[in-house]
């Protein structure tokens, strides 16, 4: 019997095994984190393209103001078409962010400013108005072509001031070029003003609280307004403001930059993927050694069946056939019919054994073997034991040499189970003695106890299979093992009998060589 090797259905299960299980989910997992990098890239895009709608929102809004204050400017000049001057002044009273408003024409000529500021810097503020006029032909002249199309452009001008101080944006239109009036209008307002009292409030809202909004002027350091605290390498986007074009709008994660953000969340799904791999392997792992043992268990139990079988058929026939011939009468010698009822005798005893054997196990498994544990002499079981046997042991070619110690090795004990565990030792040491029949039974005492050893010049058992051997059903798979009978049994019982006592067992086994097993039993306290 081989329950070690199951090549077949080993192979056949981890194949089954690599198929189903392993193949696929390494396959899942190379292919997520194959896609990791595109998805990434899909995340990063809608994320850059979310940024791009918030810092839109921004521009958008301050155009909304200023194309909302030209046109009420536009209105109150038309109200006021005879006198201009009157409507502007009326305007400004309505709109406190904005500074001043002009009307002109092209050249510059026409220039009527009004403003809230003093009469000198207006002064100043109307000359440089006129040269910025003069000087920008080609955008007011854009301006003229654009209303012949109905649109109304508000058109950006940066009026530096000339001492420093407050830059202020002009925006200029058209005029309606029915009412009489110079051809262009503008609002004039302080940029910073307006940044910081029209825009600060909006980068709030729209920062919402991932984000911080800022908005600088080109080339400098520290932002004009900002929604909150702002790390410079934590900028995502920045964007032009179209009212400001020396402005600019950034946006910036309020922790960790995108790309930090992006590789946290790449590293966290790969961690987990690595988890459920090795949670799966782990889990697959488990289930192939579960199928693997039940695999072997059940060829294991059907070997038995047959093993059993094989057993209890020899006997049998033996019986059967020694009898029948003894029924007959056909023997004469009183000699050979001593030999014949010796030989029921020992095949009725070898049954017995193995049918003691098939029980006290099928109790084992169910956990209802008995243990009658009471303080006794192991001396005097071995000494029984041996005794009982030893013509049996003579029929098989052993004569055992026994060396039991001068004084009572007392221990708790079960009589009878200490009886059956040696009973499977000697026999198992005279079915696999080989040629060399020599069969040594010693009992003393020793550290943990008292002791009884069976020794054997056998087979041997190979090292692999020094623990196995106490496994149920198991029987070494190579060499001579399988010229004997045997249900793979014994040894499990005198290691449940062991356990039972407390005690443990000892085997020393070189193949060729032979074995030498030790049972030793607690001593009495
Ligand atoms: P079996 O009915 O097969 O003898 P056991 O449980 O008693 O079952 O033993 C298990 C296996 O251990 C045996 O099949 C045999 O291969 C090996 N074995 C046990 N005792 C010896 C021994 N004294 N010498 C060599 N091999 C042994």
């Amino acid at each position: 019997m081989n329950i070690q090797r199951a090549p077949g259905a080993s192979r056949r299960l981890v194949l089954l095994i690599v198929l189903l299980v392993l193949l696929p989910v390494l396959f899942l997992s190379a292919y997520q984190i194959g896609t990791y990098s595109s998805s990434e890239q899909l995340i990063r895009d809608v994320y850059q393209r979310q940024l791009d709608v918030i810092l839109y929102s921004l521009n958008q809004y301050a155009w909304d103001v200023s194309a909302h204050w030209a046109a009420a400017l536009r209105l109150s000049l038309d109200e006021n078409s005879r006198a201009p001057e009157a409507g502007m002044r009326a305007f400004l009273e309505r709109n406190s962010a904005v500074e001043s408003v002009v009307i002109a024409d092209s050249a510059g000529g026409r220039l009527v400013l009004v403003s809230r500021d003093t009469a000198a810097s207006g002064r100043a503020l109307q000359e440089s108005l006129a040269v910025h006029l003069r000087s920008e032909r080609g955008r007011l002249d854009q301006l003229l072509r654009y209303r012949s199309l109905e649109y109304r452009k508000l058109e950006p001008f940066v009026l530096p001031s000339p001492v420093g101080g407050n830059v202020r944006i002009a925006l200029i239109f058209a005029n309606d070029s029915s009412a009489g009036l110079p051809e262009f209008a503008g609002l004039v307002f302080l940029e910073d003003e307006f940044i910081a009292k029209m825009l600060a409030g909006r980068l709030a809202d729209a920062a919402g609280q991932e984000f911080v909004l800022a908005v600088f002027r080109k080339g400098q350091e520290s932002p004009a307004t900002a929604s909150g605290p702002l790390r410079q390498d934590a900028i995502l986007q920045r964007r032009d403001l179209w009212l400001f074009p020396d402005h600019e709008v950034v946006i910036a994660s309020r922790g960790a930059t995108l790309d930090e953000l992006v590789h946290t969340r790449l590293m966290r799904n790969i961690a987990l993927v690595g988890v459920l791999n090795v949670l799966m392997l782990a889990g697959v792992a488990l289930i192939y050694r579960n199928v693997r043992a039940q695999v072997e268990l059940a060829r294991a139990k059907s070997t038995f069946v047959s093993n059993v079988s094989h057993e209890l058929r020899t006997p049998l026939a033996l019986i059967r056939m020694y009898a029948e011939t003894l029924e007959m009468g056909r023997l004469t010698s009183e000699e050979k019919k001593q030999e014949y009822y010796c030989t029921i005798l020992r095949e009725t005893e070898r049954l017995t054994h193995l049918v003691n054997n098939l029980l006290n196990f099928s109790r084992m498994e169910a956990g209802r073997k008995p243990y009658d544990l009471s303080p006794g002499s192991l001396s005097d079981v071995v000494r029984d034991v041996v005794a009982t046997y030893t013509p049996h042991l003579a029929y098989q070619g052993c004569s055992p040499i026994v060396e039991f110690a001068q004084d009572d090795l007392r221990t708790v004990l079960d009589r009878e189970a200490v009886g059956e565990a040696l009973l499977n030792l000697l026999d198992n040491a005279a079915k696999y003695s080989g040629r060399n029949k020599y069969l040594r039974v010693t009992t003393g005492r020793e550290v943990g106890g008292v002791y009884v050893q069976v020794e054997d010049h056998g087979i041997g058992i190979p090292p692999q299979y020094h623990a196995k051997v106490f496994e149920a059903f198991f029987r070494v798979p190579s060499g001579f093992v399988h010229d004997t009978k045997g249900s793979g049994l014994g040894l499990s019982l005198v290691k449940h009998i062991m356990d039972a006592h407390g005690g443990h067992i000892t085997l020393t086994s070189v193949p060729e060589q032979g074995t030498t097993v030790r049972l030793i039993f607690p001593p009495v306290i």
